[in-house]
């Protein structure tokens, strides 16, 4: 009998994008001795079992041996480095009602998007700065941000920047192509929240209100080619364990299927915005919980990129580096002309690490991890 494997039917048939109190009862019933044999099996390698004990409540007292395994697995795949990046915001308008965001069409309040001269002079601030890895970011606001002005600004960028990154609204798998031709080797599209119902619930309305379209984006992203495809839940909106294993199903199902392309996970949790206060979400999520689930996805996924944004604490951060991330943002600005003007607009969220990339680098030299600006893989692969 033909069997559907796409990750709909994957998410489906497991009951992970709804009827949730099964794995909730699940998570309940692991033990501690479900979560050793987790631990002993082979570092890095995914199974939904595993998973799910590294999640658990159970693992809780596992956090130590678990955060020793993930340092010494991602030492052996990466080394002591710490890639950073920093995020180019093009456009603060957008037609989407995301109710957990700044940008959401019903804030009222001044936006701002940048002409192509205007983002190439903020670029040029932050390469000064060192960076050779840029994301470009932009609310959905396609009558301006255009497939035409991201491959026009892309193409002008691609030789000062070592790795060009973009996320923005969701597009066509042709359209990611023409982004890849022009230079953009990387895509994050978060699916926000796993859980369908809390997915109707947060996205009102707009072209995103659609949670099988937005499903499927990924599947796109990897089938125009793209090097990188950035997977993430964001933290607060559902139970972060849920989504955490749902995300683990979505990128053991790519790395399934695109093995050319390499995935990385982001972690975000909410943070305040312009109308927005975290007090209105159920699920927030603690500094204890986030590390839990950064540690159970590298001891599931040793090759996947673990990034993490400014939206975290300094302190936290400086911890963190140390456990399994390897990429990270530094010197962040979330609205359009953040980086070149003095009163910039409002942002997309609230930064929570405000020191310069200079610091940045300096506290994770103090940590002997040696900053990376600039992403050699291009020059790998020209060879
Ligand atoms: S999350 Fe993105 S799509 Fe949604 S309102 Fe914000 S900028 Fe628009």
């Amino acid at each position: 009998m033909y069997m559907d494997n796409s990750i709909h039917a994957i998410l489906a048939r497991q009951r992970l994008d709804a009827g949730r109190e099964v794995w909730q009862r699940r998570l309940e019933e692991v033990t501690a001795r479900d979560v050793e044999s987790a631990l002993a099996s082979r570092p890095g390698s995914y199974s939904l079992p595993k998973l799910l004990a590294l999640v658990s409540p159970a693992a809780e007292d596992y956090l130590e041996p678990m955060a020793e395994l993930s340092q010494r697995l991602t030492l052996q795949r990466f080394g002591r480095t710490i890639k950073l990046y920093a995020p180019l915001y093009l456009s603060s308008h957008c037609v989407n009602r995301c109710r957990y965001c700044g940008f959401n069409r019903d804030n009222a309040f001044e936006r701002a998007r940048l002409t192509i001269e205007e983002a190439l002079a903020e670029a040029e601030i932050l390469a000064r700065e060192g960076f050779r890895d840029l994301l470009l970011v932009s609310s959905e606001d396609r009558g301006f941000i255009t497939v035409s002005y991201l491959t026009e600004l892309a193409r002008a960028l691609r030789n000062r920047f070592s790795f060009l990154g973009a996320e923005i609204y969701q597009m066509t798998a042709a359209e990611y192509g023409q982004l890849f031709e022009a230079g953009i080797e990387g895509v994050t599209l978060y699916q926000e929240t796993y859980d369908r119902q809390a997915y109707t619930r947060y996205h009102p309305g707009g072209p995103k209100a659609d949670y099988d379209t937005r499903l499927r984006g990924p599947d796109d992203v990897a089938s125009a080619g793209m090097r990188e495809i950035g997977l993430g839940a964001l933290l607060g909106l559902a139970d972060w364990r849920l989504e955490t294993l749902a995300l683990g199903e979505h990128a053991g199902y790519l790395f399934r299927r695109y093995w050319q392309s390499r995935i990385s996970f982001s972690f975000p949790r909410l943070r305040p915005a312009c109308g927005v206060t975290t007090e209105a979400f159920p699920h927030l999520v603690t500094d204890r919980n986030l590390v839990q689930m950064m540690l159970a996805l590298r001891l599931c996924f040793a090759d996947a990129g673990l990034v993490l944004s400014t939206r975290e604490p300094p302190e936290l951060r400086d911890r963190l580096v140390r456990l399994g991330v390897v990429k990270m943002s530094a010197g962040s600005r979330t609205s359009p002309g953040g980086y070149s003007k003095q009163q910039p607009a409002s942002g997309q969220f609230e930064v929570n690490d405000e020191r310069s990339p200079f610091e940045v680098a300096e506290m994770l030299k103090n940590q002997g991890l040696e900053p990376v600006w600039k992403d050699w893989d291009r020059a790998f692969l020209n060879t």
